[in-house]
């Protein structure tokens, strides 16, 4: 029996005259997403997307799960293709909807003509498939109010489609129609949520990642790979800047008073992200901040830092409970990663009583005895980038 994968589209419906070109790209990132998989045809009608495998061994499952984690899509299932016959449709969906049945008590069955012609209309449809599913299942009873399973025939023009419960899809909006950023990615908890929150609003990512080896390990960096890989899946891929930063931090740490190490390294990170991005038209920075939850990320130190900013940061977490933070990291499969014990550049040399409301013009004073500018060339210059996916 034919098998095919049903997309339903999610927000795309609020976006009027700009669906053709949201549902493009939400069909381009499909078909990137499965490539790997072999060959899918997929097309588009009313909402719905049909992705049709055309090689025998077509891994299902493993499509189902990427299909998962595609943002634009509301549900999805998979279907039998019927010919549009009822013989056809009333011959196969109790078969092909064994397996899914056996597991339930209660059924109802739902029918979608989109065809007109089709000699039964919708609810003869259900009365008729309802009986045949009961005479051959007796187990089961007929909910129309709250079924366990509800069965739909979908009669379109090229033929007819029967499935069973559609699963929720991953939502949001499909990435790179909102444009492109770049995330500053740590190793910590926050930043992989942030970057996956951001991409679920359409946005496709770069990252940027401080190093400062031999304070930091490579293992860090692993971590920050392996921590974008999980984000990746969500996002598609991912190009990774990693800076070198350990000479930027040992002048500050020669050159300038302790209580503002902090802030000042922040400052040096944004002024580098905001070059880099420009040089990869990204059109804003995304990072993991929430307020309160450390010294750095008070509304005047985040003042301070915005204030050598060119272009927006975005801040998904900004009002978040770690908690709240904790169960998205969980789900998207990062925490555990998250959590393994590597240090990050922000934990070298810190302060023992940061600086958490500079006055304006106080960072700038701080900082005065470095040469920043050259600094920031050196960093940018020592720039190593990679891929993930
Ligand atoms: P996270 O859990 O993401 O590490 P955090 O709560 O530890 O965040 P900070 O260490 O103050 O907070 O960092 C705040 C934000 O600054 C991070 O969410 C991330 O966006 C950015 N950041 C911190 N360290 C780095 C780094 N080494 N490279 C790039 N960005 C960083
Ligand atoms: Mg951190």
């Amino acid at each position: 029996m034919k098998e095919i994968i049903l997309v339903k589209d999610g927000e795309l419906s609020l976006k009027g005259l700009n669906r053709c070109n949201f549902e493009d790209k939400l069909v381009s990132n499909i078909k990137r997403r499965l490539k790997s998989l072999g060959t899918v045809k997929i097309t588009k009608a009313q909402s719905t997307i049909y992705i049709e495998p055309l090689d025998d061994d077509f891994d299902f499952e493993e499509a189902l799960e990427r299909v998962s984690c595609v943002f634009g899509i509301a549900g999805y299932s998979r279907a039998c293709v019927c010919e549009k016959t009822p013989d056809d449709i009333f011959s196969k969906a109790p078969v092909y909807l064994e397996e899914t049945l056996k597991n339930v008590k209660t059924f109802k069955v739902e029918a979608k003509r989109a065809d007109k012609t089709f000699p039964l209309k919708s609810p003869e449809i259900c009365m008729e498939l309802g009986g045949i599913l009961l005479d051959k299942y007796p187990h089961l009873s007929v909910d129309v109010h709250n079924p366990d399973i509800v069965v739909t025939v979908e009669v379109r023009d090229f033929a007819a489609y029967v499935r069973g419960n559609q699963e929720k899809g991953a939502g949001g909006l499909p990435v790179g129609t909102s444009g492109k950023t770049q995330v500053l990615i740590s190793g910590g908890i926050d930043s992989p949520v942030a970057a996956w929150m951001m991409a679920k609003r359409g946005l496709s990512l770069n990252a940027i990642h401080f190093a400062s080896p031999p304070y930091t390990s490579v293992a860090a960096e692993e971590k920050v790979k392996t921590l974008l890989s999980k984000v990746a899946r969500y996002s598609g891929t991912i190009k990774l800047a990693i800076v070198p930063f350990t000479e930027i931090q040992e002048q500050i740490r020669d050159k300038c008073p302790e209580d503002f190490f902090t802030l000042i390294m922040r400052r040096m990170m944004m002024r580098i992200a905001c070059a880099v991005s420009e040089s990869e038209n990204c059109l804003g920075l995304v990072t993991g901040e929430s307020l309160g939850q450390v010294a750095s990320q008070t509304l005047p130190a985040i003042a301070s830092t915005d204030s050598v900013c060119t272009m927006p940061v975005l801040r998904p977490l900004i009002g978040m409970d770690k908690e709240e933070i904790i169960k998205i990291s969980r789900a998207i499969d990062a925490f555990e990663t998250s959590i393994l014990p590597y240090e990050d550049c922000c934990t070298v040399f810190t302060p023992k009583h940061p600086h958490t409301r500079p006055k304006a013009g106080q960072c700038e004073k701080a900082e005065e005895s470095l040469d920043i500018d050259a600094l920031i060339n050196r960093a940018i210059s020592g720039i190593e980038y990679s891929y993930i996916d």
